[in-house]
């Protein structure tokens, strides 16, 4: 049974609520312009409280990769095996982890992917997520 997840749950409420609807919002404090990922409810950086968050695209360049070919608990709904990528966002530098979608030709760290929203599933339920694309 699928089951959304919403609601501001903890610092990074509002990235899971923007993924679940199909967009991509990131933190980024309002008094020294750090992006924070995770989320935070304050700036390491500069100890500000504010944060604004921020309209991102999901384009970015592959800063990892991995294919799994075990089951690990709660991927029964992944066919074996699958590629996860880890993306170094343009712009905010911020790294965000999902899984590759369509060919996989030229997957290699520094390779120029796109993304979009989607839902993965996990054990009895399915979590907001991000698919990426070689481009
Ligand atoms: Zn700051």
């Amino acid at each position: 049974m699928a089951q959304m997840v919403t609601g501001q749950v903890g610092a990074e409420g509002p990235y899971w609520d923007a993924l679940a609807q199909g967009r991509l919002r990131l933190q980024r404090c309002t008094g020294c312009g750090v992006w924070h990922w995770p989320a935070v409810w304050r700036c390491g950086q500069c100890g500000s409280w504010d944060h604004e968050w921020v309209e991102q695209e999901f384009v970015g360049t592959v800063f990892t990769w991995n294919r799994t070919h075990h089951r690990f608990a709660g991927t029964e709904g992944l066919p074996l095996p699958y590629t996860t990528v880890l993306v170094e966002l343009d712009g905010s530098g911020v790294r965000l982890q999902g899984l590759l979608e369509g060919p996989e030709d030229g997957l290699r760290i520094g390779a120029r992917v796109t993304g979009r929203a989607d839902r993965t599933p996990f054990g009895e339920t399915s979590i907001p997520s991000i698919r990426w694309s070689l481009a």
